[in-house]
């Protein structure tokens, strides 16, 4: 036996139907014997109805009230799921954020979990009655429903593991696990049975959508084991869990890839101390958060600098530069939008050399220019051409051996 926390996002309880299946599988581990509490999102598209209907009434609205009409979406899934179990002969009930409660801080509309008091619903589970749980809202500091963020339920679900020590936190959601790479862009892409929390990390901020990152960071934080899984196809998800657990460490365990980046070349500034600090302390004065950087030599006093910002923060960055032209003394500012960065990430490189040479080789190989590179200790990252991607994501998964057979 064992005691389970169950997720289902938008599209799995999408409609009737769908919340029918899910409920079906919520049978299934209450029928093999295991304690299970329930987290639902909203249906799919609720939310963005919700929000849409707030910013219509008043682009500049209350965030407490905004809270108050977004969390109805989850709170519409909870009760009709706890129905839909019902009418299978499971004994469900329904909890919203605040009946339990789930207590965040007070920053409405991306409040932050503080505290689950998850005492009462160990009781009932231990008598047999499923917890539905509404994702995505608490109660703030002070006692109105606040809401976590887009994307926020999947948190909420390892929170609640986390609270109620469960063995599992199941995200049921409409790919059915973590791939080497996206398979849209690679069909040979090979799912993976296990992955460690710091590689997803770094993939989930690279670009794989399938977890909000903030779920990931509190699930390694808290040692949640979380598995990926599909609601409408019944195969063996992927697990997310600490390295430890993962006996065969691959070398590489994906490629990932963003297009949303822009590259800024700040040419011929004076090769001094404190130059790096006027201009990024620039940066991040306006909240842009800079990403790879590299400094050329410097030839004659002077010295080119090359770094890569978020595209959204591109104009905020842009701006702030030239503001702090005079302090920062530089010729010439550039900027790229026709940029992507490919990463290489695996706990492996860890303990083996040669990870990034075979990465280069590879793209010479295929004759693409790499602009600037940037390592951590699971990870290679490099900025190229956009319109080699593609080419780039194909060829990186052939050379480190990714291909399903
Ligand atoms: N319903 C919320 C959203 O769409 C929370 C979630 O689904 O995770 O962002
Ligand atoms: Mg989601």
């Amino acid at each position: 036996m064992a005691r389970i926390v169950m997720k289902f996002g938008g599209t799995s309880v999408a409609d009737l139907d769908r919340i029918r299946i899910a409920a079906s599988r919520v049978r299934r581990e209450v029928e093999a014997g295991n304690e299970v509490a329930v987290v639902v999102s909203a249906m799919a598209g609720t939310t963005n109805q919700l929000v849409g209907w707030c910013q219509s009434l008043s682009p500049l609205h209350d965030a407490r009230e905004y809270d108050a009409v977004v969390a109805t979406g989850e709170q519409i899934t909870a009760g009709l799921m706890a129905i839909a179990l019902q009418t299978l002969g499971i004994e469900a009930r329904s909890w919203a954020g605040w009946q339990i409660p789930i207590r965040t801080d007070g920053a409405h509309g991306k409040a932050r979990i503080e505290q689950i008091d998850g005492a009462e619903l160990v009781h009932r589970m231990g008598q047999g009655q499923v917890a539905v749980v509404t994702g995505f809202q608490g109660l703030g500091p002070d006692h109105r429903i606040t809401t976590l963020g887009r994307g926020g339920s999947d948190t909420s679900a390892v929170a609640l593991a986390a609270a109620l020590r469960a063995d599992r936190c199941d995200i049921y959601t409409d790919v059915d696990g973590i791939y080497t790479t996206d398979p849209r862009i690679v069909t040979r892409a090979r799912k993976l049975a296990r992955i460690s929390y710091e590689e997803m990390l770094e993939l989930a901020s690279v670009g794989a959508k399938v977890l909000q990152t903030r779920s990931v960071e509190l699930a390694m934080k808290e040692k949640v084991r979380v598995q990926v899984l599909s609601s409408f196809q019944d195969v063996p998800g992927t697990l997310v869990v600490d390295e430890d657990e993962i006996v065969e460490k691959e070398l590489v365990s994906g490629i990932a890839y963003s297009r949303d980046e822009a590259k800024l070349t700040v040419r011929r500034v004076p090769d001094r101390p404190g130059v790096a600090a006027t201009v990024f302390g620039a940066l991040s004065a306006e909240n842009v958060n800079v990403d790879m950087i590299v400094q050329n030599i410097s030839e004659d006093g002077m010295t080119d600098m090359t770094f890569t910002v978020g595209r959204s923060d591109l104009p905020r960055a842009q701006a702030a530069l030239a503001e702090a032209k005079p302090q920062i003394g530089y010729a010439e500012l550039l900027a790229d939008t026709n940029v992507a960065k490919i990463s290489v990430v695996g706990v492996g490189m860890r303990s083996h050399a040669g990870i990034a040479s075979k990465m280069f080789r590879a793209l010479a190989d295929k004759g693409i220019n790499i602009q600037v590179i940037s390592t951590s200790e699971i990870k290679v990252s490099i900025l190229i051409a956009a319109d080699y991607t593609e080419l780039a994501v194909r060829s990186l998964h052939t050379a480190y051996g990714l291909d399903a057979a």
